[in-house]
């Protein structure tokens, strides 16, 4: 039997609901052998981030080489880069190896305001990652970041996918999270279609890491050969139950539960 493995190129969060720890949870419960780069520590609970630390870019080249030679991925993710010059140590990287199957989620800022991704890196993630990705999974803030459109319906969501779709991403995967309907509503757009899938909104504050789960899910979905619909579908079922079945740890921002 043939494992398919998936890696993700993300911050660590001490705290275990988000960053790499979630992304390796999510990877392990979907049967997906899950390898890491670590591009910065953040000392973190469920109360908030504390401290962020990048890692020298050597380091994370490193990381990188070492997988490269030995264990390629069948496919990969990219959450907190931080700053400009990690985001063009991963698309150069992402370059020379011809890795497939990237999801870019375009993390920029915690729940609780600490800055994940440094202001001016942002053109250095639509000039050299996003015409590299295959899904791109922003929420609707980090959405209007990447275009400049400010979203307040559907319609303005639809603009802002075909914005990206431009910027050289295969699918565009806008997340309902942040949006004010009743439901949940995530709107995927594959270049000339849209399609959404909608869930009901689950009232908790145990939320903290559903953007890594979200797109650990998909990646690890991707790993198993699956079709985008059928990713964004096990994505979505995913990040749904682990809502569902939020943990309460902590006294802050529980995380979900990457139990399936
Ligand atoms: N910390 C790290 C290292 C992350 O990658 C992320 C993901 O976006 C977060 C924190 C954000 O967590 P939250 O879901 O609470 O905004």
């Amino acid at each position: 039997m043939t494992t398919a493995k998936a890696l993700t190129i993300a911050g660590s969060d001490s705290g275990g609901g988000a960053g790499i720890q979630a992304d390796l949870k999510t990877f392990q419960e979907l049967k997906v052998y899950g390898m890491s780069v670590i591009t910065a520590i953040t000392a973190q609970n469920t109360l908030g981030v504390d401290g962020v630390y990048p890692m020298m870019l050597e380091a994370i080249e490193k990381q990188l080489e070492c997988i490269a030679v030995d264990l390629q991925p069948d496919a990969l993710k990219t959450g907190m880069l931080f700053n400009s010059e990690i985001i063009e140590l991963v698309a150069n990287k992402m370059e020379q190896y011809k890795w497939k199957n990237l999801v870019v989620d375009p993390v920029m800022i915690a729940k609780g305001g600490a800055n994940l991704l440094q202001q001016e890196a942002t053109e250095s993630m639509k000039r050299k990652l996003l015409p590299l990705a295959t899904v791109l999974t922003p929420n609707i803030p980090e959405a209007e970041e990447l275009t400049g459109i400010s979203i307040r319906n559907m319609e303005e969501r639809k603009e802002a996918a075909k914005r990206l779709s431009a910027m050289g991403v295969n699918y565009v995967i806008i997340k309902g999270g942040h949006g004010d309907e009743k439901e949940a509503v995530d709107l995927l757009f594959d270049g000339s279609h849209f399609s959404s899938l909608v869930a009901e909104r689950i009232p908790t504050k145990n939320t903290h890491g559903t953007g890594c789960t979200f797109s650990a899910a998909i990646t690890a979905a991707l790993a198993n050969g699956y079709s985008i619909n059928d990713a964004f579908q096990l994505g979505k079922d995913f990040i749904h139950q682990a809502i569902k079945n939020d943990l309460h740890i902590g006294s802050g921002h529980g995380p979900t539960n990457h139990w399936a």
